[in-house]
């Protein structure tokens, strides 16, 4: 044992383990602490920060001798679903039931892995858990990055994301599906444990649907070869990486990842499939027994999808066996982008506020002014995306004039004040739209 100190009775006062069963006791004024409960005590306190919702940023004791292994190489720790959900509750406006879906699937794929790491497997032995990867469904700019991004900031594992339309079946020009998790390797330097618990979120993959006017007799080569090509991953297999990515380096000595514990989540808009899920909901209510809650929501049909649905829509049986988890997200209405626009911890608005602090500048944003833009942003049908745009265009002319003037100075006492009412919306909105028009 190594010894810190000269204590008393040479005993742990938390857990009284003797000297002879511990590593470390580290002796304070009136009673010692061994590396057991230190440990125990550093998670108590991530679980109350998280709680709060605040990131704990302890700085990895082996980051910080300079070994190899990453920020994510610490101890797991899953918080219950509902907790999971009221992080997720801080960042993504609206979206229930994905939150709720997902927040199940995540505590369960973690609890399940946390239990491989700790070693205790005698429960139900013979009983193996299956994983659970996430298929998300929505309209473009409705969250589905942000969810799968946000849980793994919570989770504080590695997360990279891919595009699906990049891949194509080997052997053909295009990126091979093994490049994806060179992106998780890279993300976390390289370290192989940490990546082979990451989340890998997969973008777009309703594009990689087998088409379905596609006579046999040519190759779908970014199509069904490509959605074969990530079975295995997807199921959890070993896996020969580049740890470069691509071809470009022949002479890179592949790495083995194992992808049993990597939670991947797939989304896409999949455009068109609520003609797929009316004419399935639609046959299964007409006849007897129909009730009163049998009413079919016809404004949001992507609430009752299903995984034949994605079949029908033309991902192959075999891929959508491995995405067990299907959950929809809403499309944004007028009051989701108005909340999206000011309430979460990183809310547009307020990085636009903190921008104009740094000149010394308070931006106000009158309700009617926020209004304007959610309304706006809803005629574009983009999602929260458009957000965005519109509020570049609205704040250029100020972020361009601004600063740099002699009131722009930090240690100036007088603050300046941007105040932006409904007005200087329309004007400004309009403003581009015509320029645009000009430039046409
Ligand atoms: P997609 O569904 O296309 O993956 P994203 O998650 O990338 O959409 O959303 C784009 C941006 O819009 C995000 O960075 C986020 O700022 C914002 N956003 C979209 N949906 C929401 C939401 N439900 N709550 C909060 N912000 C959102």
């Amino acid at each position: 044992m190594l010894k810190k100190g000269n204590p008393p009775d040479h005993r742990c006062s938390f857990c009284g383990r003797g000297e002879e069963d511990v590593m470390i006791l580290v002796s304070g004024m009136d009673g010692q602490i061994c590396e057991v409960c230190t440990d125990k005590a550093q998670e108590i306190i991530d679980q109350e920060l998280r709680r709060a919702g605040v990131e704990p940023q302890r700085k990895d004791a082996q980051q910080a001798a300079g070994s190899k292994s990453s920020a994510y190489s610490g101890p797991l720790q899953v918080l219950p679903p509902r907790d999971i959900k009221k992080f997720l509750d801080q960042y993504v406006i609206g979206q229930e039931d994905a939150k709720k879906v997902l927040s199940v699937a995540v505590y369960n794929h973690y609890k399940r892995l946390q239990q491989l790491e700790s070693g205790n497997t005698k429960l139900f032995e013979d009983v193996d858990i299956e994983k659970s990867n996430v298929l998300f469904v929505g309209q473009t700019g409705t969250g589905k990055t942000l969810m799968a991004k946000t849980i793994a900031k919570l989770l504080n594992v590695p997360f990279t994301i891919v595009d699906a339309t990049v891949f194509t079946e080997a052997g053909y020009v295009g990126e091979d599906v093994e490049s994806i998790l060179s992106r998780l390797l890279q993300v976390c330097d390289y370290d192989e444990k940490a990546a082979e618990r990451g989340i890998v979120y997969i973008d777009e993959i309703d594009k990689i649907a087998r088409k379905q006017d596609n006579p046999s007799i040519t190759r779908d080569v970014s199509g069904e070869g490509v959605q074969q090509g990530m079975l295995k991953m997807l199921e959890g297999s070993e896996v020969l990486v580049p740890p470069q990515g691509g071809r470009k380096h022949p002479e890179q000595k592949l790495v083995k990842i194992n992808t049993h514990n990597i939670l991947f989540i797939c989304g896409g808009a999949f455009d068109g499939i609520e003609k797929i899920i009316a004419r399935r909901v639609n046959t299964q209510v007409i006849g007897y027994g129909k009730k009163e809650s049998d009413e079919i929501d016809k404004e949001n049909l992507l609430q009752y999808i299903s995984s034949q649905d994605i079949k029908t829509f033309g991902l192959i049986p075999e891929l959508v066996g491995r995405l067990p988890v299907v959950a929809h997200l809403d499309p944004l209405d007028r009051d989701s982008l108005r909340r999206i626009l000011t309430e979460p911890r990183n809310a547009l608005i307020r990085q636009y506020e903190k921008l104009f602090a740094m000149e010394n500048i308070e931006l106000v944003l009158q309700p009617e002014a926020v209004d304007m833009l959610a309304e706006k942003a809803f005629d574009f049908k983009l999602g929260a995306r458009g957000l965005r745009s519109l509020c570049e265009i609205l704040l250029t002319d100020a972020m361009f004039e601004m600063p740099g003037d002699e009131n722009s100075k930090v240690d100036k006492k007088e603050k300046r004040k941007l105040v932006i009412d409904a007005a200087y919306v329309q004007e400004k909105l309009e403003g581009a739209r015509k320029a645009k028009l000009r430039a046409a």
